[in-house]
This record gives structure tokens, sequence and C-alpha cells, in this order.
């Protein structure tokens, strides 16, 4: 990114790196006390970030961050409840930018579309398999998207997915390259790094 791009800068209270603020999980500080995720950063109130890593989340609660960041007006953070709440709010942006996909029609769905397109090497950027996928078709878009260098994820069930598209179940849908596709990426690579084990 380069500086004209660069939008306003904030600090993670864990790791004290000054990042674009997008880039950062916002929090704030419910009427009850308790602190929550404002993932699209429009509440309003003080703010304080993190980095959306688990590192970051742990040492912030480890490091009693919160109490100092709203100055001692906030009840004590859980971990467990915290990235939770982080990885739902990553999860309702996966399932938004989705949504927009299929408004705005930049994506492919089924099995057997997914599979054409793919071999007709058509630009797209990301194919998402469901959690449910048969092992069948999951090897066939394994090796095509290999070939094509196409990222990929594996997300939702089969049932989640039509129902997101406003259709019957799909195993398999496919994104067109583009922003839209650079923002599913995006939140889908943060998605796995929350909920990897480690
Ligand atoms: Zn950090």
């Amino acid at each position: 990114m380069n500086d004209v791009e660069k939008g306003p800068q904030r600090t993670c209270i864990a790791c004290r790196q000054t990042k674009d603020k997008n880039q950062l999980v916002r929090y704030v500080v419910a009427p009850n006390g308790a602190v929550m995720v404002d993932y699209l950063q429009r509440l309003p109130g003080r703010g304080a970030y993190t980095c959306i890593e688990k590192q970051c989340l742990l040492d912030a609660v480890r490091k009693d961050s919160f109490q100092r960041s709203f100055k001692g007006q906030c009840l004590h953070v859980d971990f467990t409840q915290l990235i939770g709440q982080v990885t739902q709010a990553v999860e309702k942006k996966i399932t938004s930018l989705i949504g927009m996909a299929r408004k705005s029609k930049q994506f492919i769905s089924g099995s057997n579309a997914v599979i054409e397109a793919l071999r007709k090497g058509s630009s797209l950027a990301l194919v998402i398999t469901a959690t449910d996928i048969s092992t069948t078709i999951e090897k066939k878009i394994a090796a095509l998207t290999l070939r094509n260098h196409i990222d990929t994820a594996c997300f939702y069930d089969k049932q989640t997915m039509g129902q997101l598209l406003g259709k019957e179940e799909r195993s398999v849908i496919a994104i067109h390259a583009g922003l839209l596709a650079d923002s599913l990426l995006k939140q889908l690579h943060l998605y796995r790094k929350l909920v990897r084990e480690n």
C-alpha cells in the first residue's frame, strides 16, 4: 500500500503497533460496562483497537490493556468470550460479502458450473467449498484450483451456502476476480487465523 492510500492510523493496545484502522478491530464499552466488538467501526464513544490476531487478543486480556485503555471504566474481559465475539464478527462480515456477491452477480455456484468455469480458465479469484462437500467433487475442485492458482476456502455447510445465495443446497461457489473477492479473501484469511488451534 502506498502513502496516498493510507487511511487513519490507530495503535493496537496489545502490541502497540500502529496500523491503518481498517486492519484493526475496534472495541467500545457497552452501557452495562462490557467491552464489545465494533467491527464495522461505527459505534459512538471512545474506542480501543487490537490487531485481528489471537496473540494480540490474548495479550490485551493478560495485560489488562482494555482496563487501561478505557481508564478502568469497563468490566473484566474474558479471552474466550472476546475471541468468540471477534470470530463471529468476521463471520458476519464474510456472510455480508457473500450477500454482496449475490446481489452483484459476481459468483458462479454449483459444482458443475464451477468445474466448467475452472476448466475454461475463467477469471475466478476464489472458490469456496462447503464443509460437507462430497469427496469426489472436492478432489476435482482441488485439482483444478491448484492448476489455475486459485485461492480456496472451506466455509459453511451446503444448506447455509445455498440459503445465502437464495438457492437450494450448494456445495461450491466461485467468486470472480475483483475488489469483492479481495475483501472476501482477506476476511477468510483472518477467520482461519482466529480459529486455528495453537
Ligand atoms: Zn497487535
